[in-house]
């Protein structure tokens, strides 16, 4: 039986490196898998999605208008897909997640979308929380926040290191703009607290 799938995580949290290890699973077996990814993300060229570890997959790109059941249909009646990988899923409409819940129950295709769950403020992007609702299968990918414990928490940062608290949810400039926080640094807004730590370690020695 064919599944929607979300894995989400936040910031940096090695995302793109699963679906792209994912991928080389599928076409490892002889099976078709499709990647998607969004258009808006054109930090490494359009059509791309691009690990942090160094590899990159050519993918289809969805923009906000995107038919994604339609466009599946049409990719599988030429040649029969085995899954569907989508990165960048918090981007996807309410009525894309819809379309994606129909590739998995009328297209019988699982359906595996990768994205953040909050996005700078702390907010739900709508894609996730429409798969939030949706998916069959959730999963936290984890990562840490610089004090070591769990980071739940995108937070965007200036220049200068501080953390921003306004602006527009999408703002597409690198993951250096961007860093993983537990909810904690979050709210306090402490995300260079990494030097302190630094210092310390290196008085003692
Ligand atoms: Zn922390």
């Amino acid at each position: 039986m064919a599944s929607l799938y979300f894995k989400y995580a936040a910031m940096n949290s090695g995302k793109s490196t699963q679906l792209l290890q994912a991928h080389y699973n599928y076409t490892e077996r002889g099976m078709n898998p499709a990647a998607l990814t969004a258009q808006l993300d054109n930090r490494y060229g359009e059509g791309k999605i691009t690990a942090r570890i160094g590899i990159d997959l050519p993918a289809h790109t969805f923009g906000k208008t995107t038919d994604i059941f339609a466009f599946i249909r049409q990719l599988h009646d030429a040649k029969a897909l085995d899954a569907v990988l989508v990165d960048e899923a918090q981007f996807l409409s309410e009525e894309q997640v819809f379309q994606c819940a129909k590739i998995v129950d009328e297209l019988e295709i699982p359906v595996m979308c990768y994205g953040l769950k909050t996005d700078f403020l702390g907010k739900l992007f709508t894609g996730s929380e429409a798969l939030l609702r949706l998916a069959d299968n959730i999963e936290e990918i984890k990562t840490i926040c610089w004090c070591g414990k769990k980071a739940t928490q995108t937070a965007r940062i200036s220049p200068e290191g501080a953390v921003v608290r306004a602006g527009a949810q999408v703002a597409i400039g690198g993951n250096d703009m961007y860093v993983s926080l537990c909810r904690k640094h979050f709210v306090n807004g402490e995300a260079k607290a990494m030097l302190p730590v630094v210092k310390k370690a290196q008085s003692a020695a």
